[in-house]
């Protein structure tokens, strides 16, 4: 097997400090080698570009890609009048046109330079495009149900299509895990999830939750008052007793060795509540900013030890769902803020967080061969990392498992949106 080295202005491995000129040796679909300027004698140089791991997004919804620009965030005492306008936009769309929206939104992600994303869809209805394209992928299977019966009803369901574990009776299998799809659950959120049942689905494997998203959630689960309940009850869905705990609660029930969980936004998230080791935060800055959140607690968990990855949300919420840009925005935001930190939240933690941390997510041997090639400004900079976090476009390349991706199905695909990287001639 022949192994090619590639070179590049500027290496970051994000496991170790940034290499200028620094090669990448590649051999199958492998990392071989990473390695100082002048080791090894390289055979591709990609010029003036930062050669960093696949971006990891842990977090969006690919089946409302087609909701871009319509359903504007509200502020954050609103949030329930948002929640109403995205599932008036659901039920105008066709199963066809989920499907052509998934495979629009995973196009653009991919064109970003993303080569592992976490997915929330309904009834598992990404599986099918994310098992198809050079992608890795977790699919957290959305559960919804505010009583007991309906939310084990919705579990039952996941278990028979997906032919999950916990389903004794289950099937033959309608959407196989593959050695780069996996599937997980994700109960939806504290106000539409019940909790007792929730939490022992958070016990079973890995998961996703949003949590502590808005200052109504906060009020439901304090004092099962706010704007939740009107939202609920209109849905013909209230349930008091599907509300069993307050946030600190909540969070209290779990044990330390509670397996991996995303708790995605965490806006409104005390800085006491107990997070063990696996668990993970998900801030989605762009959508936090959108929605005019009050300042995220990102840097205090962090400085807590808790692991904080980036994520994009949906382009319900979002422009678009280059991860890239929410560390972009985060340093434009906070140029204070260390940039090694930035990129390990869109790469290598956000690879934690999924449980693809052996196989990617950082350059090292032994690693997939999951690269992008990020042009960079003529500039100079004393940190590398002000280079790759400069707003700066051009066309990104991507490596997945030792071939470079430059063109993916467009199907679908919209064009000429702001920020948008289109490489197509
Ligand atoms: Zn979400």
């Amino acid at each position: 097997m022949i192994s090619t080295t590639f070179t590049a202005r500027w290496v970051f491995p994000v496991s170790g400090p940034p290499l200028a000129n620094g090669t990448v040796t590649v051999r199958g679909d492998r990392i071989e080698a990473v390695e100082p300027r002048g080791t090894r004698t390289p055979d591709d140089d990609l010029g003036n570009v930062a050669l960093v791991p696949g971006f990891v997004n842990p977090h969006t919804h690919l089946d409302l890609s087609g909701a871009r620009g319509l359903i504007p965030p509200t502020d954050p005492d609103h949030f329930t009048d948002w929640l109403r306008g995205v599932i008036a936009y659901r039920r105008t769309r066709t199963a066809e046109q989920t499907q052509a929206d998934i495979r629009a939104g995973l196009d653009e992600c991919l064109r970003f330079g993303t080569t592992l994303i976490g997915d929330i869809a309904a009834e598992g209805a990404s599986w099918d495009a994310l098992a198809a394209l050079p992608v890795r992928a977790v699919v957290f299977w959305e559960v919804i149900g505010l009583t007991e019966a309906r939310y084990q009803s919705a579990l039952d369901d996941c278990g028979l299509k997906a032919g999950l574990s916990w389903a004794d009776d289950a099937p033959p299998t309608v959407f196989r895990p593959t050695p780069l799809c996996r599937w997980a659950t994700s109960p939806h959120a504290p106000y539409s999830a019940h909790h007792n049942s929730a939490c022992g689905q958070l016990f079973m494997g890995n998961a996703a939750i949003h949590f502590a998203e808005s200052p109504a959630e906060i009020e439901l689960l304090t004092s099962k008052t706010g704007p939740f309940v009107d939202f609920l009850k209109q849905l013909g869905v209230w349930e008091p007793t599907a509300f069993t705990a307050g946030v600190r609660d909540f969070f209290a029930t779990w044990p330390k060795c509670a397996p991996p969980v995303l708790y995605v936004h965490c806006n409104y998230l005390p800085l006491d509540v107990p997070l063990a080791p696996a668990h993970t935060i998900v801030y989605c800055p762009r959508t936090h900013a959108a929605f005019q959140h009050p300042p995220h607690p990102f840097r205090e968990f962090l400085a807590r030890g808790v692991r904080v990855c980036l994520g994009t949300d949906s382009l319900a919420s979002n422009p678009d769902l280059d991860i890239l840009a929410e560390a972009r925005f985060v340093r434009s935001r906070d140029p204070d803020f260390p940039g090694d930190q930035l990129l390990r939240m869109v790469t290598l933690s956000g690879a934690e967080a999924l449980g693809w941390a052996t196989d990617c997510g950082s350059l090292e041997p032994g690693k997939s061969a999951d690269l992008v090639a990020v042009p960079l400004p003529d500039s100079d900079a004393t940190d590398p990392h002000e280079l790759l976090l400069a707003d700066h476009a051009g066309e990104r390349r991507t490596m997945f498992r030792g071939a470079w991706h430059d063109r993916v199905p467009r199907e679908g695909v919209e064009p000429s949106q702001p920020g948008f990287v289109d490489p197509a001639p």
